[in-house]
């Protein structure tokens, strides 16, 4: 079932997108070869305690972290770990909060130091199909549109779009109806209506789309050890144009 928010549930929804902003940019900023990833899932651990909210993965089905890394070919995930970023690797940062009642749910994919060019366009495309689909996320629109922007772009530079792990709906759960995969056809699915909370989050792969499971049950990693990159934003749905609640200016213009 699709929960339409109210005005003021959006609201609290944009205050958990924009913690999670900050605390991914707050992240970032220790994004440097040598650092291991357990820092960072402390960094952000201690940056949405200290902002009065709960990280929303700890415990989450079991989840043991506040952060998802994901390094290189690992999709999604990820366990923080002892292992120390070398510079031309990629870290996917995947971070949620509660905070007054409500979830919020983003991800960037960092390079860590330089990184080849090739790297470089799978991070920058990967970015830029995330906007193209949320670029169709407006009332009467539906969900394949979205999938379809994303999955056209994506694979039209060569790369390939994971199909096992798909966004979705927000609100009082981090997973809600509807499901929003990075593919589809134009037209098809359900349809988008003004007040839909929706995480857009396209998963795409250097490689090949094949992946697999890791013995811990949860990180999944490319089946060709090619890179994965994955960006994710919150959306709500409106008339003719989204609203975007989640940002990475804080990243990106600091
Ligand atoms: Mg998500
Ligand atoms: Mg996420």
């Amino acid at each position: 079932m699709i929960r339409i928010k109210t005005e003021e549930e959006i609201a609290l929804l944009k205050e958990n997108a924009l913690l999670v902003s900050r605390t991914l940019a707050e992240v970032g900023k220790h994004v440097v070869p040598g650092v291991t990833t357990m820092e960072l899932d402390k960094v952000a651990e201690t940056f949405i305690r200290d902002h009065g909210a709960v990280p929303g993965f700890l415990g989450y089905g079991g989840f043991p972290y506040t952060l998802c890394l994901s390094v290189n070919d690992v999709v999604v995930h990820g366990f923080p770990s002892d292992y120390r970023l070398e510079e031309g690797d990629i870290v996917s940062v995947d971070c949620g909060t509660i905070y007054k009642g409500f979830y919020g749910d983003s991800a960037y994919t960092f390079p860590v130091g330089e990184v080849d060019a090739q790297t470089r366009k799978l991070l920058d495309v990967t970015k830029e199909s995330l906007y193209r689909g949320i670029s169709k996320a407006v009332e009467g629109n539906r969900i394949g549109d979205i999938g379809h922007a994303i999955q056209s772009y994506a694979e039209s530079f060569g790369f390939s779009i994971v199909r096992e792990f798909v966004g979705h709906g927000i609100g009082t759960n981090m997973h809600e109806d509807p499901e929003v995969p990075n593919y589809g056809k134009p037209g098809r699915g359900k349809k988008l209506s003004e007040g839909m909370v929706i995480c857009i989050e396209p998963m795409v792969n250097a490689g090949g789309k094949a992946i697999y499971l890791h013995k811990n049950g949860w990180a999944v990693s490319t089946a060709d050890k090619s890179k994965s990159a994955h960006f994710e934003l919150m959306v709500a749905v409106r008339k003719g144009k989204a609203e975007v609640l989640s940002t990475f200016d804080f990243i990106e213009n600091c």
